[in-house]
């Protein structure tokens, strides 16, 4: 019975091995099978040709190979490509191709919807809600890189947890799919060109100086005010700001790397003189950079993006500060790619 069977890729190499010895055949095996789902991304057993036929069956009979497929693929007029992917039981999650002229990068989902709620994410109006496996977060990134040599005659040179879902949420899932993507025998990019992105879980940026993770971490800011924060992010009611900063300067403490905030400025919410100034003060914590991204209008109006002379202020204060910032343009608006948009309409 189809519904009996492990989905093989939930083993490691070394249950794999165990695995095949048990089976009567040599551990070696398991190390040939284990490149055949991971380095080669085989959708079948048929596809291991030089597995036997009598393994092969042997396999099929107790296993599944669970793998994400493509439902749809959406090309922006700026070069986006957004992969609505469908996984095992059916359920669609979305990640993101944006290339540069230097770089192309994969923006993934670690969650199916997200268990956050703030105000100006699509992604938080879906109800549905499980956490992605270490094979769905990874597989998304193989569709990716293969898009990116297709597209752009490019492997894929960057990751950003910054899809669907709170990273920090579905921590072990993520460490596994990241540490398929660095091993050499999965994908082997370097863990510096991967950021996860947060919108604050204390604990768990403690958890991942703790573990001494090699990748970089961003910050979904928008405030560095408790009052305006709670409202637009309301987990920050349990999160405040005095403890997302303390797990900040832990996380600098031990691992010396930098922290970039990603932060929106709004008419009307967070564009006064006071708004940047709390975050100057914020920024001083821990050596820092900010990306003001532009707002991804979601369909309500609550959420406007601030005026011009706003973002200039940020910037100049910022800069008069030392604090490293850019300005960053969104992509592939035009196919509701950009940030906070992935759900939208979908
Ligand atoms: N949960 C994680 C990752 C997903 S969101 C996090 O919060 O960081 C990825 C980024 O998109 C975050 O910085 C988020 O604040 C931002 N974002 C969400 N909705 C947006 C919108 N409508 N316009 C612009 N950025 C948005």
């Amino acid at each position: 019975m189809a519904e009996n069977k492990k989905d093989i890729r939930a083993l490691t190499k070394e249950q794999l091995r165990e695995f095949f010895v048990r089976e009567g055949d040599k551990a070696f095996r398991g190390n040939q099978v284990y490149e055949w789902l991971w380095q080669k991304s085989a959708h079948t057993f048929d596809d291991m040709t030089n597995i036997s036929k009598n393994t092969r069956q042997m396999l099929e009979d107790n296993f599944v190979i669970n793998h994400i497929e493509v439902d749809t693929m959406q090309r922006s007029n700026d070069g986006t490509v957004k992969n609505a992917v469908r996984l095992h039981d059916g359920l669609i999650v979305e990640s993101v191709l944006i290339p540069t002229s230097s770089r192309t990068t994969a923006c993934v989902s670690s969650q199916v919807g997200c268990s956050l709620d703030c105000k100006f994410c699509a992604t938080a109006r879906l109800k549905r809600m499980r956490n992605l496996n270490p094979d769905e977060i990874y597989d998304q990134v193989v569709a990716i890189d293969k898009e990116s040599k297709l597209y752009h005659n490019r492997p894929l040179s960057n990751i950003v947890f910054m899809g669907m879902g709170e990273p920090l949420m579905n921590y072990n899932n993520v460490i596994k799919a990241i540490e398929k993507i660095t091993s050499p025998e999965g994908l082997g990019m370097s863990p510096r060109r991967i950021v996860v992105s947060t919108s604050g879980v204390p604990k768990m940026i403690k958890k991942m100086a703790d573990d001494e993770v090699k990748f970089k971490l961003a910050v979904s800011l928008h405030s560095a005010i408790d009052e305006v924060r709670d409202t637009i992010m309301p987990f920050n009611k349990t999160f405040p700001l005095k403890d997302l900063r303390e797990a900040l300067e832990y996380w600098y403490a031990k691992t010396k790397n930098r922290i970039t905030y990603e932060y929106v400025v709004w008419d009307g919410i967070n564009d006064k003189r006071k708004d940047v100034d709390a975050l100057v003060k914020f920024c001083k914590f821990a050596p820092s950079k900010v990306n003001l991204i532009e707002y991804n209008p979601i369909d309500n109006g609550a959420f406007q993006q601030a005026k011009p002379e706003a973002i200039d202020m940020y910037q100049n204060i910022l800069e008069a500060n030392n604090i490293t910032v850019t300005v960053r343009r969104s992509r592939g608006k035009d196919i509701d790619a950009a940030c906070g948009q992935l759900a939208n309409k979908s």
